[in-house]
């Protein structure tokens, strides 16, 4: 099999072509430009030891200033697990030459994750989530940047699905926000790793602790889709583009009193603050209101 661009041979045949190495790493990196088209400030990675995270890292250095790129952990709990994810990503920025730090829940907001999800009851997700963005949040704002998260086409499919079945119509639409930037979420998983495969990504992939316990309805479209992607080739990103086209609903915000950041209109506490006060957590005030 021959790539479709070039006369070299294939590595890999996906959704949307056959590719040699040199043509999937530019396919790639060229959507992953067009979705940061107009940014010009700093950008904050955020980045775990995954693959997803690794790929980001590296389209990252090379479509954009790597002066102007620094990645960063969030470390929700303090197990094993973790620290391996922080020397993949430290060692792996240290090759491309950007800066790298982390930080840890307990740090940030004086509990790991595993504290609050064993003295609250909501599920591990919901902690992790709220939390893990207002960590991001508030790096940002201190760093003067924006936030670039590794989600590709899948998660955002996935995302949507979840959404749709919750009736979110609004939270579907916020896909296309450009409030923190997605470089890959035009770009397939499986592309992604191949993408890893060809410029040698020294990736093992570790599951989330909680995820394999608790397997998800998100893991669950993973596979479903993967079938319709067989049989329709190229399914996701046209339904992706699309869904671009209908634009983002309209951003109407309030301010959470007790931290400052923005929150949804109806409340006057913000979900993260909520959180913290169910579990006696506390929540870092927003530097610039
Ligand atoms: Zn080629
Ligand atoms: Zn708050």
């Amino acid at each position: 099999m021959k790539c479709s661009l070039c006369n070299k041979r294939a590595f890999f045949k996906g959704p949307l072509g056959a590719y040699c190495e040199e043509h999937l790493i530019e396919s790639v990196r060229e959507r992953a430009r067009k979705e940061i088209e107009g940014v010009n400030g700093k950008i904050l990675l955020a980045v775990s030891g995954g693959k997803d995270s690794l790929v980001l890292m590296d389209v990252m250095t090379h479509i954009y200033d790597k002066e102007k790129l620094m990645a960063v952990t969030v470390v929700e709990g303090a197990g094993s697990y973790r620290l391996k994810e922080v020397e993949v990503a430290k060692k792996f920025a240290q090759r491309l030459g950007i800066k790298y730090y982390y930080v840890t829940f307990k740090e940030l907001f004086g509990l790991t994750l595993d504290e609050m999800v064993s003295r609250g009851k909501f599920s591990p997700c919901t902690y992790c989530g709220v939390f893990r963005r207002r960590a991001l949040e508030h790096l940002a704002e201190k760093e003067g940047a924006v936030v670039a998260t590794g989600h590709t086409l899948d998660d955002e499919a996935h995302t949507a699905l979840l959404n749709f079945l919750r009736g979110s119509w609004d939270d579907i639409l916020k896909l296309n926000s450009r409030v923190r930037l997605k470089p890959l979420r035009k770009v397939y998983e499986v592309e992604v790793t191949a993408y890893a495969k060809a410029i040698g990504v020294p990736f093992q992939e570790e599951e989330c602790p909680y995820i394999v316990t608790r397997p998800s309805l998100r893991a669950r479209f993973r596979e479903r889709l993967f079938e319709l992607e067989e049989e329709k080739p190229g399914t996701l990103l046209k339904w992706r583009e699309t869904l671009e086209r209908l634009g983002t609903p309209e951003r109407k915000v309030s301010y959470c009193k007790l931290c400052g950041y923005p929150t949804s209109p109806n409340r006057e506490v913000c979900r993260a603050c909520e959180l913290a006060m169910e579990v006696g957590a506390r929540v870092p005030k927003r530097l610039r209101p």
